[in-house]
Protein backbone atom coordinates (compact mmCIF):
# COMPACT_ATOMS: atom_id res chain seq x y z
CA UNK A 1 0.00 0.00 0.00
CA UNK A 2 1.38 3.45 -0.47
CA UNK A 3 0.59 6.65 1.77
CA UNK A 4 0.10 9.58 0.90
CA UNK A 5 -0.05 13.55 1.26
CA UNK A 6 -2.96 15.63 -0.01
CA UNK A 7 -1.61 19.23 0.60
CA UNK A 8 -4.46 21.03 0.92
CA UNK A 9 -5.93 24.17 2.82
CA UNK A 10 -8.04 21.66 4.92
CA UNK A 11 -4.60 20.27 6.44
CA UNK A 12 -2.61 23.36 6.68
CA UNK A 13 -6.00 24.91 8.34
CA UNK A 14 -3.12 26.36 11.06
CA UNK A 15 -1.05 28.54 8.75
CA UNK A 16 -3.91 28.88 6.03
CA UNK A 17 -6.98 29.86 7.85
CA UNK A 18 -7.84 33.46 8.35
CA UNK A 19 -11.62 34.62 9.14
CA UNK A 20 -12.37 31.11 6.98
CA UNK A 21 -10.94 32.20 4.30
CA UNK A 22 -8.09 30.06 2.65
CA UNK A 23 -5.20 32.42 2.32
CA UNK A 24 -2.81 30.32 0.15
CA UNK A 25 -5.57 29.78 -2.37
CA UNK A 26 -3.71 29.77 -5.96
CA UNK A 27 -4.13 26.51 -6.93
CA UNK A 28 -2.75 24.13 -3.82
CA UNK A 29 -3.25 20.27 -3.99
CA UNK A 30 -1.18 17.52 -4.39
CA UNK A 31 -1.47 13.95 -3.92
CA UNK A 32 2.34 12.74 -3.30
CA UNK A 33 3.27 9.39 -2.22
CA UNK A 34 6.67 8.64 -0.77
CA UNK A 35 7.13 4.87 -1.30
CA UNK A 36 7.30 2.56 -4.33
CA UNK A 37 9.47 4.69 -6.67
CA UNK A 38 10.02 3.15 -9.59
CA UNK A 39 12.13 5.08 -11.69
CA UNK A 40 15.91 3.38 -11.10
CA UNK A 41 18.30 5.60 -9.32
CA UNK A 42 21.32 6.18 -12.27
CA UNK A 43 24.55 5.36 -11.72
CA UNK A 44 25.62 8.95 -12.68
CA UNK A 45 23.41 10.45 -10.16
CA UNK A 46 24.64 8.10 -7.60
CA UNK A 47 28.29 9.65 -8.20
CA UNK A 48 27.45 12.87 -7.46
CA UNK A 49 25.68 12.84 -4.73
CA UNK A 50 26.73 9.68 -2.82
CA UNK A 51 23.41 8.88 -2.78
CA UNK A 52 22.05 5.47 -3.11
CA UNK A 53 17.99 5.83 -3.95
CA UNK A 54 15.64 8.70 -4.75
CA UNK A 55 15.19 10.88 -1.75
CA UNK A 56 11.54 11.04 0.50
CA UNK A 57 9.52 14.15 0.62
CA UNK A 58 12.41 16.04 2.53
CA UNK A 59 15.34 16.16 -0.09
CA UNK A 60 18.99 16.94 0.30
CA UNK A 61 21.16 19.84 -0.78
CA UNK A 62 23.52 18.75 -3.55
CA UNK A 63 25.34 22.06 -4.15
CA UNK A 64 26.14 22.82 -8.00
CA UNK A 65 28.83 24.89 -9.58
CA UNK A 66 26.55 27.18 -11.62
CA UNK A 67 24.48 28.15 -8.68
CA UNK A 68 25.71 30.89 -6.74
CA UNK A 69 23.44 31.29 -3.81
CA UNK A 70 25.84 34.62 -3.18
CA UNK A 71 23.95 36.16 -6.05
CA UNK A 72 20.78 35.34 -4.70
CA UNK A 73 18.52 38.54 -3.26
CA UNK A 74 18.19 38.70 0.68
CA UNK A 75 14.61 38.57 1.73
CA UNK A 76 12.23 37.86 4.53
CA UNK A 77 11.30 33.82 4.32
CA UNK A 78 7.74 33.54 4.46
CA UNK A 79 4.53 31.26 4.90
CA UNK A 80 1.45 30.52 3.91
CA UNK A 81 -0.97 33.05 4.64
CA UNK A 82 1.56 35.54 6.27
CA UNK A 83 2.90 37.82 3.30
CA UNK A 84 5.72 40.19 3.69
CA UNK A 85 5.60 43.30 4.35
CA UNK A 86 4.60 45.26 0.98
CA UNK A 87 7.92 45.59 -1.54
CA UNK A 88 8.03 45.56 -5.18
CA UNK A 89 11.54 44.52 -5.07
CA UNK A 90 10.65 41.18 -3.13
CA UNK A 91 7.19 41.11 -5.71
CA UNK A 92 5.30 37.94 -4.19
CA UNK A 93 2.96 36.18 -6.98
CA UNK A 94 1.17 34.75 -3.99
CA UNK A 95 0.53 37.48 -2.02
CA UNK A 96 -0.09 40.70 -4.16
CA UNK A 97 -0.16 39.06 -7.30
CA UNK A 98 2.93 40.42 -8.33
CA UNK A 99 5.26 39.43 -11.82
CA UNK A 100 8.10 39.45 -13.05
CA UNK A 101 9.05 40.70 -16.89
CA UNK A 102 9.66 37.21 -17.20
CA UNK A 103 7.51 35.35 -15.61
CA UNK A 104 4.50 33.86 -18.46
CA UNK A 105 1.25 34.24 -16.85
CA UNK A 106 -1.08 34.26 -20.14
CA UNK A 107 -1.69 32.88 -23.28
CA UNK A 108 -3.06 34.62 -26.45
CA UNK A 109 -5.25 31.14 -27.05
CA UNK A 110 -7.15 30.28 -24.31
CA UNK A 111 -5.39 27.48 -22.98
CA UNK A 112 -5.65 24.37 -20.36
CA UNK A 113 -2.52 23.83 -18.30
CA UNK A 114 -2.10 20.51 -15.16
CA UNK A 115 0.05 20.59 -12.23
CA UNK A 116 0.50 17.75 -9.54
CA UNK A 117 1.32 14.67 -11.52
CA UNK A 118 2.15 12.50 -12.84
CA UNK A 119 -0.99 10.52 -11.09
CA UNK A 120 -2.98 7.44 -12.05
CA UNK A 121 -5.51 10.00 -12.79
CA UNK A 122 -3.78 11.33 -15.62
CA UNK A 123 -4.27 8.45 -18.02
CA UNK A 124 -7.86 9.54 -18.21
CA UNK A 125 -7.06 12.83 -19.44
CA UNK A 126 -4.58 11.79 -22.31
CA UNK A 127 -7.05 9.48 -23.70
CA UNK A 128 -9.24 12.56 -24.06
CA UNK A 129 -7.22 15.25 -25.43
CA UNK A 130 -6.70 15.67 -28.83
CA UNK A 131 -4.13 18.73 -28.88
CA UNK A 132 -0.64 18.79 -26.80
CA UNK A 133 -0.95 20.68 -23.45
CA UNK A 134 1.79 21.41 -20.64
CA UNK A 135 1.97 19.07 -17.83
CA UNK A 136 3.76 20.80 -14.39
CA UNK A 137 4.98 17.51 -12.47
CA UNK A 138 6.25 16.81 -9.43
CA UNK A 139 9.84 15.33 -8.89
CA UNK A 140 8.65 12.47 -6.78
CA UNK A 141 5.64 11.27 -8.38
CA UNK A 142 7.71 11.15 -11.89
CA UNK A 143 10.00 8.48 -9.97
CA UNK A 144 6.69 6.57 -8.44
CA UNK A 145 4.98 6.77 -11.79
CA UNK A 146 7.50 6.51 -15.27
CA UNK A 147 5.33 4.86 -17.01
CA UNK A 148 2.26 7.63 -16.52
CA UNK A 149 5.27 9.74 -17.34
CA UNK A 150 6.54 8.52 -20.47
CA UNK A 151 2.73 8.43 -22.15
CA UNK A 152 2.65 12.02 -21.56
CA UNK A 153 6.45 12.21 -23.26
CA UNK A 154 4.89 9.92 -26.10
CA UNK A 155 1.73 11.84 -26.79
CA UNK A 156 3.81 15.17 -27.23
CA UNK A 157 2.81 17.20 -24.13
CA UNK A 158 4.91 19.56 -22.85
CA UNK A 159 6.39 18.73 -19.30
CA UNK A 160 7.87 21.31 -16.88
CA UNK A 161 9.02 20.91 -13.61
CA UNK A 162 6.76 21.48 -10.24
CA UNK A 163 9.25 21.22 -8.03
CA UNK A 164 10.36 18.13 -6.23
CA UNK A 165 8.04 17.77 -3.01
CA UNK A 166 5.28 20.35 -3.36
CA UNK A 167 6.90 22.44 -0.90
CA UNK A 168 6.15 26.33 -0.29
CA UNK A 169 9.61 27.53 -1.48
CA UNK A 170 9.35 31.51 0.39
CA UNK A 171 9.22 29.64 3.45
CA UNK A 172 12.72 27.42 2.86
CA UNK A 173 15.95 28.38 2.97
CA UNK A 174 18.04 28.85 -0.22
CA UNK A 175 19.27 25.46 -0.02
CA UNK A 176 16.44 23.89 0.50
CA UNK A 177 14.67 25.58 -2.46
CA UNK A 178 17.94 24.86 -4.38
CA UNK A 179 17.38 20.92 -3.75
CA UNK A 180 13.35 20.89 -4.44
CA UNK A 181 14.42 21.96 -8.11
CA UNK A 182 17.39 19.78 -8.69
CA UNK A 183 15.82 16.65 -7.34
CA UNK A 184 12.99 17.16 -9.67
CA UNK A 185 15.25 18.04 -12.83
CA UNK A 186 17.14 14.85 -11.97
CA UNK A 187 13.61 12.99 -11.63
CA UNK A 188 12.81 14.10 -15.07
CA UNK A 189 17.04 13.30 -16.76
CA UNK A 190 16.12 9.77 -15.14
CA UNK A 191 12.61 9.05 -16.30
CA UNK A 192 12.28 10.82 -19.69
CA UNK A 193 15.91 11.62 -20.39
CA UNK A 194 15.40 15.39 -21.13
CA UNK A 195 15.94 18.62 -18.95
CA UNK A 196 12.51 21.20 -18.04
CA UNK A 197 12.44 24.42 -19.43
CA UNK A 198 9.85 26.09 -17.84
CA UNK A 199 8.67 25.80 -14.20
CA UNK A 200 5.56 26.47 -11.84
CA UNK A 201 5.78 27.10 -8.48
CA UNK A 202 3.52 25.28 -6.07
CA UNK A 203 0.71 27.67 -5.01
CA UNK A 204 1.82 30.38 -6.99
CA UNK A 205 4.18 31.23 -3.96
CA UNK A 206 6.90 32.90 -5.43
CA UNK A 207 8.76 35.82 -5.11
CA UNK A 208 12.61 37.37 -6.50
CA UNK A 209 14.61 34.96 -4.29
CA UNK A 210 13.11 32.52 -5.47
CA UNK A 211 13.14 33.81 -8.66
CA UNK A 212 16.89 34.12 -8.69
CA UNK A 213 17.26 30.40 -7.93
CA UNK A 214 14.80 29.28 -10.67
CA UNK A 215 16.54 31.58 -12.87
CA UNK A 216 20.53 30.24 -11.76
CA UNK A 217 18.71 26.59 -13.28
CA UNK A 218 17.94 27.99 -16.71
CA UNK A 219 14.15 27.96 -16.08
CA UNK A 220 11.17 30.27 -16.93
CA UNK A 221 8.74 30.62 -14.72
CA UNK A 222 5.01 29.44 -15.25
CA UNK A 223 2.13 31.46 -13.75
CA UNK A 224 -1.64 31.69 -14.93
CA UNK A 225 -4.16 34.66 -15.22
CA UNK A 226 -7.60 31.86 -14.93
CA UNK A 227 -7.79 29.80 -11.61
CA UNK A 228 -10.28 27.42 -11.71
CA UNK A 229 -9.82 26.29 -8.00
CA UNK A 230 -10.71 22.73 -9.30
CA UNK A 231 -8.62 21.37 -6.11
CA UNK A 232 -11.41 22.82 -4.48
CA UNK A 233 -13.88 20.08 -5.36
CA UNK A 234 -11.60 17.77 -3.46
CA UNK A 235 -11.53 19.27 -0.26
CA UNK A 236 -15.40 19.37 -0.38
CA UNK A 237 -15.29 22.90 -0.63
CA UNK A 238 -18.65 24.20 -0.73
CA UNK A 239 -17.61 27.42 -2.08
CA UNK A 240 -16.72 26.04 -5.53
CA UNK A 241 -18.80 23.75 -6.96
CA UNK A 242 -18.38 21.66 -10.88
CA UNK A 243 -20.77 23.94 -12.33
CA UNK A 244 -19.94 27.37 -10.73
CA UNK A 245 -15.90 26.23 -12.20
CA UNK A 246 -18.12 25.26 -15.83
CA UNK A 247 -19.98 28.68 -15.43
CA UNK A 248 -16.40 30.16 -15.59
CA UNK A 249 -15.21 28.52 -18.59
CA UNK A 250 -17.74 29.97 -20.76
CA UNK A 251 -17.01 33.49 -19.57
CA UNK A 252 -13.77 32.50 -19.90
CA UNK A 253 -14.23 31.65 -23.88
CA UNK A 254 -15.88 35.01 -24.64
CA UNK A 255 -12.53 36.80 -23.88
CA UNK A 256 -10.58 33.58 -26.36
CA UNK A 257 -7.34 34.25 -24.36
CA UNK A 258 -5.86 33.56 -20.76
CA UNK A 259 -3.84 31.02 -18.83
CA UNK A 260 -5.90 28.24 -16.94
CA UNK A 261 -4.78 26.47 -13.65
CA UNK A 262 -6.02 22.91 -13.18
CA UNK A 263 -4.64 19.90 -11.72
CA UNK A 264 -4.10 16.12 -13.14
CA UNK A 265 -3.11 14.38 -9.66
CA UNK A 266 -6.72 13.27 -8.57
CA UNK A 267 -9.63 11.98 -10.84
CA UNK A 268 -11.69 14.26 -8.95
CA UNK A 269 -10.15 17.38 -10.71
CA UNK A 270 -9.24 15.04 -13.76
CA UNK A 271 -12.76 14.58 -14.50
CA UNK A 272 -13.74 18.02 -14.82
CA UNK A 273 -10.46 18.80 -17.10
CA UNK A 274 -12.27 16.63 -19.40
CA UNK A 275 -15.31 18.79 -19.29
CA UNK A 276 -13.60 22.00 -19.45
CA UNK A 277 -11.77 20.49 -22.65
CA UNK A 278 -14.74 19.43 -24.28
CA UNK A 279 -16.41 23.25 -23.84
CA UNK A 280 -12.79 24.70 -24.72
CA UNK A 281 -12.28 22.14 -27.52
CA UNK A 282 -8.47 21.37 -29.32
CA UNK A 283 -7.42 24.59 -30.11
CA UNK A 284 -5.15 24.93 -26.83
CA UNK A 285 -1.34 25.56 -27.30
CA UNK A 286 1.51 24.86 -24.95
CA UNK A 287 3.29 27.09 -22.96
CA UNK A 288 6.05 26.99 -25.61
CA UNK A 289 3.70 27.85 -28.26
CA UNK A 290 1.84 30.58 -26.00
CA UNK A 291 5.14 32.49 -26.35
CA UNK A 292 6.96 31.65 -29.52
CA UNK A 293 9.46 29.45 -27.99
CA UNK A 294 11.00 26.50 -29.64
CA UNK A 295 8.11 23.75 -28.96
CA UNK A 296 10.39 20.78 -28.23
CA UNK A 297 11.40 18.63 -25.76
CA UNK A 298 15.25 18.05 -24.88
CA UNK A 299 15.96 14.43 -25.03
CA UNK A 300 18.88 12.84 -24.29
CA UNK A 301 20.36 9.35 -24.66
ZN1 LIG B 1 0.60 22.05 -7.25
Amino acid sequence: MKKYNIINCALLAGFFLENGECLASKGSTALIGEEDMQTPFPEWLAEFTNLTQWPGLDPPYVPLDYIDLTEVPEFDRYYPGECPNISREQCSFDCYNCVDVDDVTSCFKLSQTFDDGPAPATEALLEKLRHRTTFFVLGINTVNYPDIYEHILERGHLLGSHTWSHEFLPSLSNEEIVAQIEWSIWAMNATGNHFPKYFRPPYGAIDNRVRAIIKQFGLTVVLWDLDTFDWKLITNDQFRTEEQILEDIEVWKEQENGLILEHDGAHRTVDVAIKINELIGNDQLTIAECIGDVDYIERYN
